[in-house]
């Protein structure tokens, strides 16, 4: 370049000189110094031409060489944008496409030129426009951005796009973007389909645990006003449905179930299910008014009304736990979901259809509940239980003709302890079952040892548990322990409750095969929980048990002394015995006697007492022959 520009110099000073000498010559005269001086200068001039047209021609020839190579580049970049198979696109400063390549078409559905000059927002969805606008300007500002939006194709369907944004430079400026986008409709509803398995319930489709969890503790360190509530739900003997209905029948339930927890709790909280029968609320209250018995007694109303599932009608009642969250920051989720779990044993405890709000001093019982819970274990495996017996009487006769077998603990640090205190939370834990085995084996091995000691033979009656009489093989169990003691059959007498013929064939069934090996069936508790006297009737039940609380009041409240004529003239209808428990006095029994009643069981007569105090109460019986009340 630098020589190009010498030679024109040169070239434009020679054709100056050259003309100046040319005047010259014309006119003034010639001589030889004069030729010689001009022949030299047009000598220097030609060279000097010469030089510069080479100089021209090498130019262009530069220039047209250079054209060739940024048209190759073009063409490669061309090439190359056009067989990519990632959809790109480039679009203008103004947010107008530039160019768009043939690989968007599987994206899209239109030709690429289709784009070339239109805005980019035309076929973004409306809810990523203002996503992916900012995106846009960012990468203006320089950014490389990676990204998801949604556009529609051009059946209008969404496409999910995950789009990478580079800026194009232009010197110290940005022309314009690249964008290089992929469809991950298909990827993102996968990932959508594991994030949905591993956060939502099968069953119900309602959030799971782990879902409950996380949301519970955005809430907990989110909260800054109003109030937040956790509630745990469990459907009341949802067990018995379970095994005695069959499970189809309980997922039935509980899909209906989970459904119309919903629609109690309406916009305002988060359904979940946390397992089996067990359903969690977190209620959100903006307000801060928030009665938390108000949203427990909607739940509540919401089940008043039966479920109908197949042939079957069936009233469901819950037990609810309440826990509030405080403000944030004061519990973790754990802690929220522990005090909730508390609140529902302290609701399960008062029986069905109640719910119970968390108060700090209920942790202290729910951590004695707990201890209680490993000590029993330990109890189960050293045998620190033993028998009582309640001796029951026949008031015609006054002769002793039977005992109840009452289960005591024994416990290492406190003492006696009632079954009232640990019976259910064996029932609960399931430790019942080897517990009410080893009752039952003593019971019996008990009472055949009076037998062969010579004492008159009674009967012996053992409570059963409800996880005891749903246990399958419970007949076979029974026909063991009878076998194993040598005790004839019609010396036991089981205790069932109500409860246990809710499910009328299951009971019919189970108490077919239990009466086949020749043992006796009383209903404890009657008139407390709920039976079909309409199938009690078919029941093979031998005798019926007033419950305490109506003989506590018989001469009191009149509307227990009518219950009790009811259930004595309806027993003896269907041949049944009647039995009254729990009389403590003179005037009770005379009532008893005058309505008919065959047999008590109390302290009047006696205690609960140790099996040497039952076998004086026999040897006594034994020698006077006349144990009479
Ligand atoms: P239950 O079967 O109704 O037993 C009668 C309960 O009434 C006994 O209480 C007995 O001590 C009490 N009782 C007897 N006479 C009177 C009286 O005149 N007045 C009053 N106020 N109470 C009286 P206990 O022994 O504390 O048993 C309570 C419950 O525990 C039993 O009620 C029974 O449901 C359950 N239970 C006891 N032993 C066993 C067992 O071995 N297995 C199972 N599954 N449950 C048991
Ligand atoms: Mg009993
Ligand atoms: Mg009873």
């Amino acid at each position: 370049m630098k020589n190009t520009r010498f030679y024109t110099l040169m070239f434009s000073v020679s054709a100056i000189y050259f003309a100046a000498m040319a005047f010259w010559l014309i006119t003034d005269d010639w001589n030889l110094p004069d030729i010689l001086f001009l022949a030299v200068s047009i000598g220097c001039f030609v060279i000097v031409s010469r030089r510069l047209i080479i100089r021209i021609h090498e130019r262009a020839d530069a220039e047209k060489q250079m054209e060739r190579q940024l048209q190759t580049k073009d063409e490669v970049f061309s090439s190359l944008f056009d067989s990519m198979p990632m959809a790109i696109s480039v679009v203008n400063r103004d947010g107008t496409f530039a160019r768009t390549n043939p690989a968007s078409y599987l994206i899209t559905g239109y030709n690429p030129d289709n784009f070339t000059g239109k805005p980019f927002t035309d076929y973004v969805h409306e809810d990523y426009l203002d996503l992916t606008v900012d995106r846009f300007r960012r990468t203006l500002k320089g950014e490389v951005l990676t990204f998801d939006t949604v556009i529609r194709n051009k059946d209008g369907h969404k496409v999910e796009l995950q789009v990478t944004s580079v800026p194009v430079a232009d010197g110290e400026s940005v022309s314009g973007i690249i964008a290089i986008y992929n469809d991950v409709t298909a990827k993102r509803r996968t990932e959508e389909r594991i994030k949905h398995l591993a956060y939502y319930d099968d069953l119900t489709g309602l959030p799971n645990r782990r879902l409950f969890r996380e949301l519970l503790t955005e809430q907990l360190y989110s909260r800054r006003s109003g109030s937040v509530y956790v509630l745990l739900l469990n459907i009341d003997r949802f067990k018995f449905v379970n095994s005695s209905l069959g499970q189809d029948f309980g997922d039935v339930l509980l899909l209906q179930l989970a459904d119309r927890i919903h629609q109690s709790v309406g916009g305002k909280g988060v359904t979940a299910r946390m397992e089996g029968d067990e359903f969690a609320v977190l209620y959100m209250d903006d307000s801060g008014e928030t009665d938390p018995s108000g949203i427990a007694n909607a739940i509540f109303a919401q089940l008043e009304s039966p479920f109908s599932i197949q042939q079957y009608t069936l009233h469901i009642t819950v037990s609810v736990g309440i826990a509030e969250c405080g403000t944030a920051g004061d519990f973790d989720e754990t802690e929220v979901l522990k005090n909730a779990g508390i609140a529902l044993s302290k609701a399960k405890e008062k029986g069905k259809n109640h719910f119970e709000l968390f108060k700090p001093e209920m942790n202290e019982t729910y951590v004695k509940k707990f201890n209680l819970e490993n000590d029993l274990r330990t109890a189960i495996q050293k045998e620190q239980f033993f028998l009582l017996y309640q001796p029951q009487f026949r008031i015609e006769t006054g002769e002793m003709i039977g005992t109840e077998a009452l289960i005591r603990w024994r416990h290492p640090e406190r003492g006696v302890v009632s079954p009232g205190e640990f019976i259910p939370i064996a029932e609960e834990t399931g430790l019942i079952v080897p517990l009410s085995e080893w009752v039952l084996r003593e019971a019996c091995r008990q009472n055949k040892a009076w037998q062969d000691q010579g004492f008159p033979a009674v009967p012996v009656s053992v409570n059963l548990s409800m996880r005891q009489f749903l246990q399958p093989n419970l007949t076979e169990r029974i026909a063991e322990f009878l076998d194993e003691t040598s005790l004839s059959p019609q010396y036991l007498e089981l205790e069932i409750t109500e409860s246990m013929t809710m499910d009328v064939e299951f009971a019919t069934a189970a108490l077919m095969s239990l009466k086949r090996l020749g043992i006796r069936i009383s209903i404890d508790d009657f008139g407390t929980g709920y039976s079909s006297l309409n199938y009690l009737k078919n029941f093979p039940v031998d005798k019926l048990k007033i419950d305490r609380s109506f003989v506590r009041d018989i001469l009191e409240d009149p509307h227990n002394a009518a219950i009790v004529r009811t259930i004595i003239t309806m027993a003896h209808h269907m041949k049944q015995t009647v039995i009254a428990e729990g009389v403590e006095t003179q005037e009770q029994l005379g009532f008893l006697r005058r309505y008919a009643c065959d047999e008590i069981q109390g302290y009047l007569m006696s205690p609960p007492v140790s099996e040497d105090k039952i076998r004086n109460l026999l040897q006594a019986w034994k020698e006077t022959a006349s144990g009479r009340v």
